[in-house]
């Protein structure tokens, strides 16, 4: 089969046999294939979409790609969750322990800050001593140990979505619904889970910035991880405003600690009992998710969540009495306020804005070998809906040097809008997709 004939086929809008699918992602991962013709095929994908059969047989090839993680022998069940990206969204470093708690194993592979998002691995590196480079056989060991375990993903897992992730990056074409599906999904599969909860955010911090968007692609990763043999349930969430008070890395940390001591602010909580109690429901632990919410409440209000938070910490390298000395003072030396320009109520703070500027401040990066600093960010006093004086403190701001103050400035006072009335609120669950 000549790859042209599948690029024509698919510029034609035609449905593409597993074959066909096969003869592009396998030539190229082969190296038959050249760059120019798996361009062409994937400018085609973008416009023409693929049916649902067509992505969940370019999530199975993607996936045959590489190795995947084999939990054999390791009582289950195993639930993962996936964020599509946000500002200040440390969901997985409260989730797992709560969803560990409750009896769920958490095999969790997660990802660094990149552009505007924040990376999971970057907030665990921060703890002085913590490793995210875990072999197979530790992370086994610490799943069947501890109930969950945070690596980063191999080489060797689905090597197919690197190079075709770094073509469409370059080429327009990482916005397609079916290409981000199959690039997401198959990165999931490989990990073993049984069930996954997807959190496809929405909004100007997010990926997707309509609800419609978010829709398309949660709707997309749940029939197509249902074709895939597994549970799986898609949350769209709102990411208009960062979660949380805390934007950063080490500050990120430091925030999911009081989350599992039972202080965490409302907004995040809401979003993490909701995503860890449809772990629980897509595990068979609880019936619905009125009664897994109660479970995941239970375990963090009794300190087991936390405790197996800590336990992680030191079972992946972490010092947990220097990670608690550092609570509260782990800060660049420089620092700047956010002030309120008028009087008011806080009508939004851009999540979007937010998160570039942590680009320039050290909390972020542009490409992922560029370096991040563990002590920058923000803390925000006062969120959407606070009434505020000509001022007032808003947000603490650190930045890697005073440079970098100066170039994030423009952003930050860029993300805040400040109206004459209290704004109306939004919910931050939107919709759930479920196939259970
Ligand atoms: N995240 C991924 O892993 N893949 C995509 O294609 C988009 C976001």
């Amino acid at each position: 089969m000549r790859a042209v004939d599948v690029i024509m086929k698919k510029r034609d809008g035609g449905e593409l046999s597993r074959q066909e699918i096969a003869t592009i992602v396998d030539g190229y991962v082969r190296g038959e294939v050249p760059e120019y013709q798996v361009s062409s095929w994937l400018m085609a994908v973008f416009f023409r979409g693929m049916s649902f059969r067509e992505t969940a047989d370019l999530t199975d090839l993607m996936l045959r790609s590489g190795s995947t993680m084999n939990l054999s022998g390791i009582a289950g069940p195993f639930v993962d969750k996936h964020s599509t990206g946000g500002v200040g969204d440390k969901v997985s470093l409260i989730l797992a322990p709560i969803a560990a708690a409750c009896g769920v194993k958490v095999p969790m592979m997660s990802g660094r800050a990149l552009g505007h998002t924040g990376g999971t691995l970057d907030k665990l590196e921060s703890i002085p001593g913590y490793t995210t480079r875990l072999d197979e056989r530790q992370f086994r060991e610490y799943i069947e140990r501890d109930g969950f375990a945070m690596t980063g993903q191999t080489d060797a897992i689905v090597p197919a979505d690197k190079k075709l992730y770094s073509l469409r990056d370059v080429t327009a074409t990482v916005e397609s619904v079916p290409l981000i599906t199959a690039s997401i999904l198959s990165k999931k599969v490989a990990e073993g889970a049984d069930a996954l909860v997807f959190d496809v955010k929405s909004g100007p911090g997010a990926f997707m910035k309509t609800v419609a968007d978010a829709e398309r692609l949660a709707s997309s990763l749940v029939k197509t991880g249902q074709a895939m043999g597994k549970r799986i349930v898609g949350v769209i969430t709102d990411m208009t405003e960062p979660l949380g008070a805390m934007v950063g890395n080490f500050l990120e940390v430091e925030e999911s600690i009081a989350c599992l001591q039972g202080a965490g602010p409302a907004d995040l909580m809401e979003v993490t009992y909701r995503l860890s109690a449809w772990m629980l429901v897509a595990a068979g632990v609880a019936a619905d998710v009125d009664a897994a919410t109660e479970l995941c409440r239970r375990a963090v209000a009794s300190g087991a969540a936390y405790e197996l938070f800590l336990r992680n910490v030191k079972t992946q390298g972490g010092d947990v009495s220097r990670m608690l000395s550092l609570v509260g003072s782990y800060r660049s030396a420089h620092a700047r306020t956010l002030s309120a320009p008028a009087d008011g109520y806080i009508e939004s703070i851009d999540a979007f804005k937010i998160g570039l500027a942590g680009v320039y401040l050290g909390v972020g990066r542009n490409k992922t070998s560029d370096p991040v600093a563990p002590d920058v960010g923000f803390e925000f006093q006062r969120k959407k809906g606070a009434r505020v004086a000509r001022g007032d403190a808003i947000a603490t701001v650190w930045g890697k040097d005073a440079g970098s103050l100066d170039a994030a400035w423009e952003l930050v006072t860029g993300a805040l809008t400040i109206g004459a009335s209290a704004p109306a609120a939004s919910p931050l669950i939107i919709k759930e997709i479920t196939a259970l």
